[in-house]
């Protein structure tokens, strides 16, 4: 047995779920054979997907690839701003609202495509203005209001390439992401709202400018008044300021090939220093488009909920160019989901009669460590579907959200996905697949996923390994901005022409795929190797527990020891005997070699600004190393925390 072979679940997870009756009638994908036609020829599938865009000139070619660089409608053109607003605008959608707005005082706004399209007009016409070119890099570090998508919109009209920082992020951060991709103009904000107090995003931007390729700095006024921020002459120009002096004109779109650049985005850095993620014009389009309609059963009447910020991948894709692309009504939340207090996800969705839910793994066990108590006291009868995306969904999460959120009623798309494959890669179709709690079920038509072993043999049913993707796809990365070889080597340096996403997988006996984690933290206990996100399952399936992060420690003799760390629910008090328990649990769920060595109460876990757990920086801790790069964490005083906790341990 290979190495990678044994890299196996010993977590079985039973329960099934198979697709409404109801909703498969009603369904975009409602026949089956869509499967395997699309598996015989996925260069004809993704050719019919993409005439649901709009073409300036129409595409001869569909795919040319030499691995791993692949070329997907070479010849067509078209442009992404005009195929998310325009085109709308000029069907009776003109005025169906396409953003709807909520910031987190409680101000909202609603934008029709007409209205939209006006506003990224004149933003179109700002940039040129400016001297923004076809090419061009645009920083955008902005809140989530909608001058972001705006923004973004204006660039991809411009033919601009933008590069969207997270709010959340510091000084240091934008400016390394500016300085990579060579920014010409830095759109951001006076400040942003968080929780009620101030985001200091002018000033972190005047720090990250310095010495830079930035001209002029572009700034949206949120808060006004008490922004704390002050205005460099000659350099910072008001948004509201210049966009008052703009034409009203339409602002013709900038034709643009399909291979051409659409934007850059920086990976979450969960695993290192993040990577600059390049993706094409047509490929990602087609993909978000596609997604939209496939996975989330897109409808015109639907409103459209993805919980995300749009300075990820899910917002770009999911907030963005794949409901607009779709002509969809979508929702778009500024703030925090505890504030003013705890209700304000369930109201959202009660105001606003949201149909399409999406948010992440780490909101589902936050809001499950507040209790159900919260959600059940809403009507969110309005739900028909949920997804989730960004980690592995344990399955308890999974089955809480089922009952609490979708009442038992709605299906539940289990999204697997990355930056860099640009949509959903992995997930069910909801009107044909049956769900299993955990499992992010089969590949979406067109796309061809395998786990195998280290030699890239594939794996039989019942087996691990790694997750691979063996076929080019429309919305696959093009690059890694400026370092093609970390590219080459990062994703395709293992198996020629096989694409490697990193991540751990084992396929069941129905050919489901479970995402086990990362490769780089699976545990190896006695030659056992043991995904991370088992042991976690295991631990929240326990009810005192909200969410666990769990590690191997180098150990003498077993090579490495299980650590785990348990945040508690709210009002469970943490004890010896706790512990002893809890290490139980794991054994009678898994198995003996899965008993965990050390379990320590965290309050926090340490997670990426993307909210996603950073099991390395643990790693760190539990092994007394200095800590690598900790750039892309939320909240830095959480790690201190664990390690001068885990210190007084010793
Ligand atoms: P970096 O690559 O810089 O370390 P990152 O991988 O966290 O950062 P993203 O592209 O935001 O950056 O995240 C993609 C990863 O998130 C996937 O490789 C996978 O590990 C995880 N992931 C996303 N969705 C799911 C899902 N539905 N189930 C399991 N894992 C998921
Ligand atoms: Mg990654």
């Amino acid at each position: 047995m290979t190495e990678a072979d044994r890299l196996d679940t010993l977590l079985r997870e039973h329960r099934i779920f198979p697709p409404d009756e109801t909703f498969r009638a009603q369904a975009n994908f409602k026949d089956e054979s869509i499967y395997q036609s699309a598996a015989e020829d996925p260069e004809h599938y993704w050719a019919q997907q993409a005439q649901y865009l709009s073409w300036q000139q129409p595409f001869s070619k569909i795919l040319e690839w030499e691995a791993p660089h692949a070329k997907w409608f070479s010849d067509g053109t078209l442009n992404a701003a005009y195929n998310a607003v325009d085109r709308h605008r000029e069907t009776n959608r003109k005025n169906k609202a396409a953003i709807i707005w909520e910031g987190e005082p409680g101000d909202s706004k609603v934008f029709t495509y007409d209205m939209l399209g006006r506003e990224v007009d004149k933003a179109a016409h700002m940039l040129r203005q400016l001297g923004v070119k076809k090419g061009d890099r645009v920083a955008i570090y902005l809140p989530m209001i909608p001058e972001l998508p705006i923004a973004m919109l204006a660039c991809a009209k411009v033919g601009a390439i933008h590069t969207v920082v997270f709010g959340g992020f510091s000084a240091a951060s934008l400016k390394d992401r500016i300085v990579d991709a060579d920014a010409k103009i830095l759109i951001t904000a006076d400040a942003g709202w968080r929780r009620g107090g101030l985001v200091p995003l002018k000033q972190n931007a005047d720090q990250a400018v310095v010495d830079t390729s930035v001209e002029k700095v572009v700034v949206v006024q949120r808060v006004g008044e008490n922004a704390q921020s002050s205005m460099v002459e000659g350099r910072d120009v008001y948004w509201h300021e210049l966009i008052a002096t703009m034409p009203h004109t339409p602002f013709a779109p900038e034709p643009m090939n399909a291979e051409d650049t659409l934007f850059i985005l920086y990976t979450s850095g969960t695993t290192g220093k993040p990577k600059g993620i390049v993706h094409s014009t047509a490929g990602y389009l087609v993909g978000a488009n596609t997604s939209m309609r496939s996975v989330f059963d897109i409808k015109d009447e639907d409103v459209f909920w993805c919980t995300a910020d749009i300075g990820w991948i899910t917002g770009h894709t999911y907030i963005v160019y794949g409901p607009l692309s779709a002509g969809t009504t979508l929702v778009m939340y500024e703030g925090a989901p505890d504030w003013p207090n705890r209700h304000r996800f369930w109201e959202i969705i009660e105001k606003y009669g949201v149909t399409i839910f999406y948010t992440a793994p780490t909101s589902i066990r936050t809001f499950m460590k507040w209790g159900h108590d919260i959600p059940m006291g809403h009507d969110l009868s309005s739900l028909r579907l949920m997804g989730t995306v960004g980690e592995p969904i344990n399955p308890e999460a999974w089955m809480w959200y089922h009952e609490y959120v979708g009442r038992g009623r709605c299906p539940i798309v289990d999204t697997w996905w990355q930056t860099e494959t640009g949509c959903a890669m992995i997930a069910p179709l909801p009107g044909l697949l049956a769900t299993k709690p955990g499992s992010a079920t089969k590949a979406v038509p067109g796309i061809s996923v395998d786990v195998v072993d280290e030699n890239g043999q594939s794996v039989a049913p019942g087996h691990g390994g790694y997750l691979v993707i063996t076929k080019p796809w429309p919305s696959m990365l093009r690059t890694v901005w400026r370092d093609d070889e970390r590219f080459q080597k990062t994703y395709f340096g293992q198996l020629p022409g096989i694409y490697l996403p990193g991540d751990g997988a084992h396929l069941d006996e129905d050919q489901y795929i479970w995402i086990l984690g990362r490769i780089d933290d699976v545990i190896n206990v006695s030659g056992h190797r043991i995904g991370t996100m088992e042991v976690e399952s295991a631990l929240v399936d326990h009810p005192a527990v909200a969410e666990a992060a769990v590690i191997g420690r180098a150990h003498e003799v077993k090579g490495q020891a299980i650590t785990a760390f348990v945040t508690v629910k709210e009002g469970v008090s943490t004890s010896d005997a706790l512990i002893a328990e809890l290490k139980q649990h794991v054994v009678e769920k898994i198995g003996a070699m899965a008993r965990p060595e050390e379990i320590l109460f965290a309050a926090e876990l340490p997670k990426t600004r993307s909210a996603k757990i950073m099991r390395r920086l643990l790693r760190d801790i539990a092994e007394g190393r200095a800590l690598g790069d900790t750039t892309t964490l939320a909240d830095p005083s959480v790690v201190e925390a664990l390690k001068s906790q885990y210190q007084d341990k010793e």
